[in-house]
């Protein structure tokens, strides 16, 4: 029997018109590019804590990646746990970076929201 799952990284077309192999969007709508984008807070629903020293003076910054907000609910939200912290902080590329080592008041925050998946990532 053959599969008629394998697409082998073609393009295949169907009457609704060409559709991308990796994603299986229409072409015109194809996530790759954004999802490559993400690459560095994999969009998988889990949000990490992690903390980055490297570089950076006394404790590093403690670094929190997808989060399922945008835009003005993610500055928002950036808002919030750096007034929480009380600590200044940046948000980078969807990432909230806050300063110092607040790892575990931040997991703390996060997992009292509903729904949301924290993990605490190592470093
Ligand atoms: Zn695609």
């Amino acid at each position: 029997m053959k599969s008629k799952q394998n697409t082998g990284g073609l393009v295949y077309s169907t009457e609704h018109g060409k559709f991308c192999p990796k994603c299986k969007k229409p072409v015109g709508r194809c996530i790759c590019k954004q999802q490559q984008k993400n690459k560095i807070s994999p969009n998988d629903g889990i949000i990490r804590i992690g903390r980055e020293t490297k570089g950076r003076k006394g404790k590093g910054v403690s670094l929190i990646h997808g989060v399922p907000l945008q835009g003005k609910e993610l500055q928002a939200f950036a808002k919030e746990l750096k007034k929480k912290c009380g600590s200044g902080g940046t948000l980078k590329d969807g990432v909230i970076e806050i300063q110092g080592d607040h790892r575990e008041r931040l997991l703390e925050i996060l997992s009292k929201k509903d729904g949301w998946i924290v993990k605490l990532a190592g470093g």
